[in-house]
């Protein structure tokens, strides 16, 4: 998507060679229309009655503001997996370990058993896509419910860190607006 690539060129900063922050637009402050815009694209992508998503998953805390724009299109629920630093959670809550590079820990992701069923047919949205530990996490959570994953839309896909291709490996189709084959803060962003 051209308009994704043009709004990181113009506002993406590359910081320790591999973490692109986009904190003007995307995480922190959210460009409400041009998420928005994003979302009509994803509705494009995976919307009408063949995809039949009937809930959007996301990981807290930065895709909740994300996944509830590009909800808008489809009418659907979002719903937020909680993060945890303890793997020990007890109660009725599908879980999974996630391994985070950006912060160097593993935490779990949780969501509650009564959000997720089997009739169900989710969409992730998440803004980055890099190792890919999150969305697997969310997949494993979705195959215990006994639900079907549609796909992942992807704001920006790091395709060098590997995600994106085991996700596909794994027969998930990833629709990603943007895809980063390299980046440095020499030579700057280089897209697929
Ligand atoms: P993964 O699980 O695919 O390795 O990482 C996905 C998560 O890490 C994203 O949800 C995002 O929060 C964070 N992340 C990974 N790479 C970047 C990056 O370059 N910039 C920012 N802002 N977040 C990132």
């Amino acid at each position: 998507m051209k308009l994704m690539e043009d709004r990181i060129r113009k506002d993406g900063i590359i910081e320790n060679g591999d973490v692109l922050k986009v904190g003007s637009f995307l995480n922190q402050q959210i460009d409400v229309d041009f998420i928005r815009t994003c979302g009509q694209e994803f509705y494009r992508l995976f919307g009408g009655e063949q995809s039949g998503v009937t809930k959007i998953l996301t990981v807290e805390a930065s895709g909740i503001g994300l996944a509830c724009l590009c909800a808008i299109p489809f009418g659907v629920p979002v719903v937020f997996a909680k993060k945890s630093k303890s793997n020990n959670i007890s109660g009725e809550v599908y879980t999974a370990p996630v391994y985070s590079f950006t912060h160097g820990t593993t935490y779990t992701v949780m969501i509650p058993k009564s959000l997720l069923s089997p009739g169900d047919r989710v969409l992730f949205i998440d803004d980055f896509l890099a190792r890919g530990a999150a969305l697997e996490g969310l997949a494993d959570i979705c195959h215990a419910a006994g639900a079907t994953v549609v796909g992942a839309g992807i704001f920006v896909e790091k395709t060098y860190q590997g995600g994106g291709e085991a996700l596909r490996k794994r027969g998930i189709r990833v629709e990603s607006l943007a895809r980063i084959r390299s980046m440095s803060p020499e030579e700057g962003v280089q897209f697929c």
